[in-house]
């Protein structure tokens, strides 16, 4: 079996790196970072969204594990003191995965040109250096409502705990196969009106957003990286065919994580 490790930078990360690389490497295992049917990030979960994207082209036979080197993460479960155990469970591979939908983002311009397609671990987010956004949001089709506000998050399942939560969404399990569209200060008056719930989409049904106006430059994030788009004719949203897979070694239950992260540690 082929690995890979992707280390947040810091001295604490790289020492782990360096000792799982060695013991690995002394059970027969090869290191390859051109094509690791696993991928091992250790930092935390910004890291581990680096990784995922770093490795983006591999994803229908590369599985990822996360070690975290600080806080409790949601991508980066195990510790830093069970790095001994977590290497004798890679060497004695075949390993259980579990795969995590992924959001579909696909931006389009209005010369009818090159469309950008990307997939999100977490969440896309629209929004504007100028002002507000504005568009017209479509569900399926048919036209939803006229959005005007500080902009929309659109989220994955595991996405859901991130930036979807400070919005005030809500937590999906992630073997659920949906997105969660969560506004950002929306504007309601008499001339813009909008759902103000949080909207939760299953597959194969495709959001889609549709500038109006003359305001058609965005900064758009998918995770960790935004862009700004000009002349923008449409941004569609949906689940993505591709999955994340995790190499699962042992249970950690979702709902498990997010006790421990943010209710209470404290199981007794
Ligand atoms: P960051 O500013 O370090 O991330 C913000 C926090 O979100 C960090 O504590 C990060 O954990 C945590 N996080 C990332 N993915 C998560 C998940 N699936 N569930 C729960 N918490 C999660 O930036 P970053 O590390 O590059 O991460 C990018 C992410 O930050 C974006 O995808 C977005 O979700 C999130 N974000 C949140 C807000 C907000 O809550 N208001 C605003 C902007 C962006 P680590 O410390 O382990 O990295
Ligand atoms: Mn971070």
């Amino acid at each position: 079996m082929k690995f890979a490790i992707v280390s947040k930078g810091d001295e604490r990360s790289n020492k782990i790196q360096a000792t799982i690389k060695q013991y690995l490497t002394d059970f027969d295992l090869d290191y390859d970072e051109a094509s690791p049917d696993l991928v091992i990030s250790i930092g935390g979960d910004g890291t581990f969204l680096e990784a995922f994207h770093q490795y983006i082209d591999c994803l229908h036979y590369t599985s990822f594990i996360g070690v975290h080197t600080g806080h409790l993460g949601f991508y980066a479960d195990w510790t830093s003191d069970e790095v001994e155990k977590l290497i004798i469970e890679i060497a004695k591979t075949p390993f259980q995965v579990v795969e995590y939908p992924l959001l579909e983002v696909v931006i389009r311009d209005e010369d009818g040109g090159e469309e950008d397609r990307f997939l999100a671990l977490n969440e896309s987010t629209i929004k504007t250096a100028e002002g507000s956004v504005v568009f017209d949001v479509e569900i399926k089709g048919s036209h939803f409502e006229t959005f005007r506000g500080d902009g929309l998050c659109v989220s994955t399942p595991s996405g859901s705990t991130a930036y979807n939560k400070a919005l005030g969404g809500g937590i999906i399990h992630p073997s659920l196969e949906a997105f969660q569209l969560t506004e950002m200060a929306s504007i309601n008056n008499r001339m813009f009106r909008t759902i103000g719930s949080p909207l939760i989409l299953p597959k194969h049904h495709t959001c889609m957003l549709r500038p109006i106006g003359s305001k058609k430059t965005f900064l758009i994030a998918v995770d960790h990286f935004a862009k700004t788009y000009s002349h923008v004719k449409s941004i569609q949203f949906r689940v993505a065919e591709e999955q994340i897979r995790f190499a699962r070694f042992r249970p950690f239950p979702f709902w498990d994580r997010v006790r421990d992260s943010f209710v209470t540690d404290d199981n007794v």
